[in-house]
């Protein structure tokens, strides 16, 4: 239980400022990213460095205090709401870039680190990070890493699991454990950096992070091609995939998205089409040119209405915007914008996203689709009105189908977003029983007294589901 004790004891760790428990305090860190979901914590802290976070759990173990990690707070599943009260801890004090190795080609980096501002800082040193969530603007790298987050370039460069070669992590004793280091092989024991990544502060609270970088592309091309045949813009999906043809990007955007999008940025999208496809590939000049020509012969094959390559860096921007501007112009629609995340096989793009426009129909709710076409990732947004109870009960039904309907297609319940309270019921569905028995056993072992972001992606119970059959 939070008392002055406690307040006192933190505060001989971290400074008298650093530990706030005033309204204004608890209010601003009682909800995150994700709509309608609001608890008050007891206190926020603010630490400086692994020894005041290590000790720190150890108090808060001592008392049986609850403790959120806490990056910016732009994820969508609830992960930072404090459910149970407690501390949540703030790591933005922790934002150093400690070393950039140009022997290993490697970054060691404080959790509390802005990603835009460490990919600028390496792209201004002649390299490359990839990961691009696109909240990248305002998350931290450590919530990149405890969410396992994706970006617009993980269709051929992976997602932030495949950056990661080294951690350190206190766990909720207070421990300091180390993971990994700058080595390209490691196989000595269980692999638990991987298994702190995508773990959502319920493991450990990350203090440090050793991610690989790689050389930067030397050239680039950006397309869009648009269809009236939102199969035609799936196929052309698959087909470029199957003419092995990796591009950095392959994102797709529905017909609501596009007019609302158009609407918003004034791009001069035409706004009689069903989909459209935006396009970049990277690497040598040759390769881009030869790749980019054989993606438009397979857009036209696969009747394209119209295809528009950029001619210049500030045209590829302008085309890439269309993209990056979805969630913003989808936020001015209606008070409350609820942005989901489903992955099927990227077969099964064109299927889903018919699955989604019926289920929003037999809702009657509003659901705009853009998303990771190459990944089969797909955001399905509905835009709505928290209060409108019986609207929301509605945006519900359709969203708890549409992860119903991902899993029929062999898909999966979010692809980049996490679990964190949102997704915790559905868990069940992807993984089955035993797989939560034994994450559960994982939960033990880290976190025995449940103290670590507790309530997240374990619920009190499963959503039943009608449907059992995995596809
Ligand atoms: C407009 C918008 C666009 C988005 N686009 C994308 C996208 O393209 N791809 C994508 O993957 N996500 C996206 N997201 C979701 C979100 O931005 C990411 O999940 C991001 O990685 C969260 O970073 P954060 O710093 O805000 O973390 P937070 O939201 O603060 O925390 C996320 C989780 O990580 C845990 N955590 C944070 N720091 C630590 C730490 N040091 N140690 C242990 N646990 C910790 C928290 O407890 C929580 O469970 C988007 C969100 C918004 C609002």
């Amino acid at each position: 239980m939070w008392s002055d004790i406690v307040k006192k004891e933190l505060q001989g760790i971290m400074g008298e400022q650093w530990v706030k428990d005033d309204p204004q305090s608890l209010v601003t860190h009682s909800y995150d990213g994700t709509p309608m979901l609001q608890s008050l914590p007891d206190a926020v802290i603010y630490p400086e460095n692994t020894a005041q976070v290590s000790e720190t759990l150890k108090v808060l173990s001592k008392y049986m205090i609850p403790v959120v990690s806490r990056g910016s707070g732009t994820n969508l599943c609830g992960g930072t709401v404090p459910v149970q009260g407690g501390v949540v801890m703030v790591m933005h004090r922790m934002n150093r870039i400690l070393e950039i190795d140009l022997q290993n080609l490697t970054a060691t980096v404080q959790p509390g680190l802005n990603t835009k501002q460490f990919i600028t800082h390496v792209e201004g040193m002649g390299l490359f990070y990839p990961p691009d969530p696109s909240s990248m603007a305002i998350s931290t790298i450590g919530g990149n890493i405890a969410e396992g987050s994706g970006g617009l370039r993980g269709l051929k460069y992976g997602t932030t699991k495949d950056y990661v070669l080294g951690l350190e992590a206190v766990l909720a004793n207070g421990e300091v454990i180390r993971t990994g280091g700058k080595l390209m092989k490691d196989v000595a024991g269980y692999d638990l950096t991987k298994l702190l990544v995508g773990s959502e502060g319920t493991l450990a609270v990350i203090t440090e992070a050793t991610l690989k970088l790689v050389p930067p592309p030397k050239y680039k091309k950006t397309m869009l091609a648009m269809f009236k045949d939102i199969y035609g813009a799936a196929r052309t999906v698959s087909s470029i995939i199957e003419n092995r043809i990796i591009p950095a990007t392959l994102e797709f955007l529905d017909r609501p998205t596009i007019r609302v999008v158009d609407d918003f940025a004034k791009l001069g999208l035409p706004l009689d089409m069903e989909a459209i496809l935006l396009i970049e590939q990277d690497g040598d000049m040759e390769s881009v040119e030869r790749d980019i020509a054989r993606i438009e012969e397979i857009c036209r094959s696969e009747k394209a209405e119209r295809i528009q390559v950029a001619e210049s860096e500030a045209e590829a921007l302008k085309l890439l915007t269309a993209r990056r501007s979805a969630f913003t112009a989808l936020a001015r629609l209606r008070p409350t914008t609820i942005l989901e995340d489903a992955t099927v096989p990227r077969s099964k793009i064109a299927d889903m996203v018919l699955e989604i426009n019926k289920i929003a129909l037999k809702h009657n709710v509003q659901i705009c689709t853009f998303g990771h076409a190459g990944d089969g990732n797909l955001h399905p947004t509905a835009t709505t009105d928290a209060r409108d109870q019986e609207e929301i009960h509605r945006v519900e039904a359709a969203f708890e189908d549409i992860f119903e309907a991902a899993i029929r297609l062999g898909g999966t319940i979010t692809g980049e977003h996490g679990v964190g309270l949102v997704k915790a019921p559905f868990l069940e569905w992807k993984v089955g029983a035993a797989g939560i028995e034994v994450m559960k056993g994982i939960k033990q072992a880290f976190d025995p007294h449940q103290l670590l972001n507790p309530g997240k992606v374990f619920a009190k119970s499963s959503r039943k589901r009608v449907v059992i059959e995995h596809g």
